[in-house]
């Protein structure tokens, strides 16, 4: 198995997000309650997606999504649980429970902001759709081209970086180190 390569693996830059946030006082109305989102830079190919509160229970609300993947005239609808953990001063934090099943489980996990990967119909966690962040990447690719280095390359580079106080970050640095020594 090992680690996966970088280039292989979704960032959610690439997915459309829909954050918790947007929730924001909406549950305080006794009435349901109806909206669309749009994405804040959105093209002609992003869904606008249209919202409703459905339900409310004794531990959250459930949020009805429904919305065209592109030039589909029949809609995605379905339900999203929502769930709440008390936080400071009596407030409630919201989380959407993930509502992706995989390999027959449902995920169920909380989740602040809930992706549309590229290509797939409803909004899942980013362990579903197994994203990594862009600066992620980018770091892992720093790493990797410094492992690529031969050893005396690699000591030269590290200690100039610690005399001239470099540009390398300290995880980059750790991480290089780690995983040189782990090499043996
Ligand atoms: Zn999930």
């Amino acid at each position: 198995m090992g680690r996966k390569p970088w280039t292989d693996r979704l960032t959610v830059e690439d997915c459309l997000a829909l954050d918790v946030s947007i929730l924001k006082g909406r549950f305080k109305l006794d009435r349901p309650v109806r909206g669309t989102y749009r994405w804040p830079r959105a093209n002609d190919a992003d869904p606008a997606i249209d919202y409703r509160v459905v339900h409310v229970s004794a531990n959250g609300r459930a949020l009805g999504l429904r919305y065209f993947i592109g030039t589909s005239r029949t809609p995605v609808e379905y339900t999203v649980q929502t769930t709440t953990t008390p936080c400071n001063f009596g407030r409630l934090r919201y989380w959407f429970v993930c509502p992706l099943v995989r390999n027959g489980i449902p995920c169920l996990k909380r989740a602040k902001k809930l992706y549309l990967a590229p290509g797939a119909r409803y909004f899942g966690c980013r362990t579903c759709y197994d994203l990594t962040y862009r600066s992620a990447q980018q770091h892992d690719k720093h790493v990797d081209a410094l492992l690529r280095l031969p050893a005396e390359e690699l000591r030269k580079v590290l200690l100039q970086d610690a005399t001239n106080l470099g540009t390398l970050t300290d995880r980059c640095k750790a991480t290089v180190v780690r995983r040189f020594l782990k090499r043996g």
